[in-house]
């Protein structure tokens, strides 16, 4: 009896929940989201921040906003696992640092929800780089720990073994579990292994993937053996496109060693950057089939102001190259969210974040440059007219769900207790 009345509670209880009205009602887009092997004109609703639901025409009683996307492209809001954002250093200079930027004023116009930066802060310096820039950002910010003591505060700090220390970077990695979801090393100049081996340390004591630039490619440590003999599986070689990464043979075909890293569950991760692409490996590399595990950017003041750009551009790239537009977007959120071990991100779930990014695909002539100089055309790029994180509009390119002023009142956006308009005598 007892058990038959809570019973009806809890199916009462379900019942005022359901008729919550939605916050937003994202309608008519086109949604692409691969974790749930959605491709279809649907509508999807949202409450507390939460994807509330997603469907065809959705009622939605009550509802606050309705946005109208025919025409566009609804994705997850990106995953962007290679960015630099320790900004609160103020270092600027190409020569002598990351050259990192502040997230929210880069990631929202460009789609990305989520950042990770690569290695900008040691486990000298993170706790600043959480409290100065991490902790304030809307962007959601998780970071991989540079395993050198000062991160990439300069590339000097990145060459000196005896502040490679994986136990204090293992140390932080428990004490911010919430942040950290891997360890980086990079720009290693010296003709050993000692900067990838600590990285892999810390990485066995954390339980964390590594992510390594390479850095100096010298015929004492070959890529190839990263990737075949050194990285474990989910570890992250980034910078693929690099010019120095060989790629093909004499004939053109991709070498083994790419297909047996692949096979023992190393990543590829295209980390753009201002010196890390080039189409004379990317171009075979996607036409014989070897997509990136991720699409990222390598974003920094050099980058972004150079080939690289921002996530959409670098995105374009890939379509003009021939890679279909769902395994482009696959590869910018549901496996880097994967790769990061953050699986509760990269998709539009019901009862995920909901974290959305609304895409007009422009058509037209387009040209796309790689860091050496070379270039190809495509005809299709991507702008991205509207980002919701967390629930909330956080970029609105092309006002939608703002109302004709004409219509809003005489004295629209004045009302406030403390301000009045004094009008000038007529
Ligand atoms: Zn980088």
């Amino acid at each position: 009896m007892r058990a038959a009345r809570f019973g009806l509670l809890l199916a009462a209880a379900l019942g005022a929940l359901a008729q919550e009205p939605y916050e937003l009602v994202l309608r008519n887009g086109r949604v692409i989201d691969p974790r749930n092997g959605l491709d279809a004109v649907l509508d999807i609703a949202l409450r507390d921040g939460r994807i509330a639901a997603v469907g065809a025409r959705l009622e939605a009683p009550g509802a606050r906003g309705g946005i109208d996307l025919a025409g566009l492209i609804v994705t997850p809001g990106l995953v962007d696992i290679h960015t630099h954002l320790f900004a609160s250093t103020g270092i600027q200079d190409a020569w002598a640092g990351d050259q990192s930027v502040y997230p929210d004023g880069f990631s929202f116009r460009s789609g990305v929800t989520t950042m990770v930066d690569a290695g900008s802060s040691g486990w000298r310096n993170f706790e600043t780089f959480r409290h100065t820039v991490i902790d304030r950002a809307r962007t959601r910010v998780l970071a991989m720990i540079n395993i050198a003591g000062l991160g990439m505060l300069t590339n000097i700090v990145e060459q000196e073994p005896s502040d490679m220390r994986p136990e204090e970077v293992a140390r932080l990695a428990r004490k911010h579990a919430d942040i950290v979801v891997g360890v980086k090393t990079a720009h290693y100049q010296r003709p050993d292994w000692t900067s990838v081996d600590r990285a892999l340390e810390a990485g066995k004591l954390t339980g964390l993937p590594v992510m390594v630039d390479f850095g100096y490619f010298l015929p004492e440590r070959p890529f190839w053996r990263l990737v075949t003999e050194r990285l474990r599986p989910g570890d992250i070689a980034t910078h693929m496109f690099r010019a120095m990464v060989p790629w093909v043979d004499a004939n053109g075909k991709l070498y083994d060693y790419l297909h047996q890293a692949r096979r023992r569950g190393v990543k590829f991760d295209v980390g753009h950057g201002g010196g890390s692409f080039v189409f004379r490996n990317a171009v075979p590399a996607t036409a014989q089939g070897f997509y990136p595990d991720a699409i990222s950017t390598d974003l920094h003041g050099g980058s972004m102001n150079a080939a690289m750009m921002d996530m959409p551009t670098t995105m374009s790239k890939f379509l003009a190259m021939g890679m279909p537009l769902n395994e482009v977007i696959l590869r910018s959120t549901w496996l880097p969210a994967q790769l990061i071990r953050r699986p509760e991100l990269g998709h539009l779930t019901v009862g995920a974040a909901a974290d959305i990014a609304v895409w007009r695909v422009l058509e037209g002539d387009f040209g796309f440059a790689d860091v050496a100089g070379g270039a190809i055309r495509g005809n299709r790029r991507l702008l991205c007219e509207l980002t919701v994180k967390d629930g909330r509009i956080v970029w609105n390119w092309n006002a939608r769900g703002a109302t004709d002023f004409r219509k809003l009142g005489p004295e629209y956006g004045a009302a406030s207790t403390v301000e009045v308009i004094v009008r000038p005598p007529e």
